[in-house]
């Protein structure tokens, strides 16, 4: 059974009629002024120009590079989406820097409408001769993400004490011990989610005013305001809320004047009684290349490591999430799933999801066969991890061959039950075919794969202790 992900493409009718895109483009726009709101959406988003339709990709231009790229990391998600919804065949928005003749932003908001008081943007080139920007008198709370809540973040091992200071922050800020709160992990863990979750309970209960950003945002905040003559108005905004957070603080590493102007907010907030929250990929003292007094600061508080998930955290999160959407997803299917994506939560949830949207939109039952079948690419890509060289080493250092044995036309039983082990191993964990997996063996014939492959499942059904070793080195494979 194939159910390719782009099987429902033809059921769209292709785009024909060009003229429409132009209020398409128009009515996008509207929608995301109306959620970044008008100073960031005068800020970044006024100059984008529409670009070329090509099949079901459709070309932005922005004037430089440092546009481009900001509108790719802040808004790229978004603008696929809104024109997905627009114009249901597009399925990609290229963003480019655009080139001499090429088209100029329509004329779509009043900024455009009326040139002369358009606002200008930062220019590549960071020269004190350009232009200011408009005034940055920004709201500064970045909207919440409504799915983000204590509700939907389930709890295991490897989180639960990020989670309950988290809560604990969101019921009563600024206690003695928790300012700041600095959560920390590895992508995908769920920091933006707890973050997102202490900023709903706060603004649920009542008059408490919660600002929430990434660094990145910070940061060019607090370039456009130095650019418009306007930091003293940044600075009293950012210094005016209950609770600050700012998410992926890394991202301040080397950008040493944001760096300053965080941590003098970080002060006067902290002085003035009000919480502050941090996360990044690292703990306070493994951030090199932060300042060290900032450092110090930072881990002033309580410091919360989000771990990477567990096989049993895995299970649960999968559990609760197939249980929120509806569908009813088979245990072996989880199971699977947990097995195969151990990298990060949002990976997981990507793949749960895209198995979910097959089977709404196909109407069909979630089977295993029809998981590898759907996730085929996702799957191949987490195989990638461990290559066939790999393998071939851990085995000979855990059997104590050397590496060339598993090339070589060596038979005596210690040298070609770990060989045969291995190719086992790299049938099980890559994608690669019997062919190419015997290439790598010293040129075996893919017959000699397969009969390796047997032989060990055989023995493995037979043989416990032999089952388990085996067993031991695939997880430390996968690990
Ligand atoms: P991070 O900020 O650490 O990179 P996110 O908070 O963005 O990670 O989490 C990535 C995705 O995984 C989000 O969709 C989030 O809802 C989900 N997620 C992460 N941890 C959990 C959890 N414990 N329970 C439910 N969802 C989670
Ligand atoms: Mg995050």
């Amino acid at each position: 059974m194939t159910i390719g992900v782009d099987d429902d493409e033809s059921a769209f009718s292709r785009l024909e009629d060009n003229k429409g895109l132009a209020e398409s483009w128009l009515r996008i726009c509207g929608r995301l002024k109306g959620e970044v709101g008008e100073v960031e959406y005068r800020t970044w988003l006024t100059q984008i120009a529409l670009g070329p339709i090509d099949g079901d990709e459709i070309t932005l231009l922005l004037p430089t590079r440092f546009l481009r790229d900001w509108v790719r990391s802040q808004y790229g998600d978004r603008l696929n989406e809104l024109w997905h919804n627009e114009i249901p065949s597009i399925r990609r928005v290229e963003l480019q820097v655009a080139r001499p003749g090429d088209p100029a932003p329509l004329p779509v908001t009043e900024v455009a409408a009326a040139p002369a008081s358009a606002a200008p943007l930062p220019t590549e080139d960071n020269s004190p001769a350009s232009r200011p920007v408009a005034e940055v008198r920004s709201d500064l709370v970045t909207a919440l993400d409504s799915r983000f809540t204590f509700d939907t973040f389930v709890v295991g091992k490897p989180n639960e004490f990020a989670y309950a200071c988290a809560r604990r922050v969101a019921e009563k800020p600024s206690s003695v011990g928790f300012n700041p709160l600095f959560l920390y992990g590895g992508v995908g863990l769920g920091k933006t989610h707890l973050m997102h979750a202490i900023g709903a309970e706060l603004v649920k209960s009542g008059n408490v005013s919660v600002a929430y950003m990434s660094a990145e945002k910070f940061m060019y905040r607090f370039i456009a305001a130095i650019r418009s003559q306007s930091t003293i108005e940044f600075k009293e905004q950012l210094r005016s809320v209950d609770v600050l957070m700012i998410d992926d603080l890394q991202f301040l590493i080397g950008k040493d004047n944001t760096q300053e102007e965080f941590f003098h907010t970080f002060n006067a907030l902290v002085d003035a009684g009000r919480q502050i929250v941090v996360s990044a990929d690292k703990s306070p003292s493994d951030l090199s290349g932060l300042e060290d007094r900032l450092r110090t600061r930072l881990g002033c508080g309580m410091v919360a490591d989000i771990h990477a998930t567990t096989f049993e955290l895995r299970i649960s999160i999968l559990e609760a999430k197939a249980a929120a959407s509806g569908v009813v997803v088979p245990a072996k299917v989880l199971e699977f799933l947990a097995h195969k994506i151990t990298s990060n939560v949002r990976e997981l949830e990507g793949a749960l999801n895209r198995l979910i949207a097959h089977a709404n939109l196909f109407g069909r039952p979630v089977t295993l066969e029809a998981t590898q079948d759907v996730l085929h690419d996702i799957l191949k890509a987490h195989d990638r991890r461990v290559t066939i060289e790999e393998i071939q080493k851990k085995v000979a250092e855990h059997w104590n061959i050397r590496l060339t044995d598993m090339s070589s036309a060596r038979r005596a039983r210690n040298v070609a039950r770990p060989r045969q082990v291995a190719m086992y191993l790299a049938k099980q964990l890559t994608s690669r075919s019997l062919p190419e997996i015997g290439r790598k063996f010293g040129n075996r014939d893919h017959t000699t794969v397969m009969h390796a492959v047997n032989r060990v499942t055989e023995l493995m059904e037979r043989d416990a202790a032999f089952a388990e070793d085996v067993e031991l080195m695939r997880r430390m494979l996968e690990s």
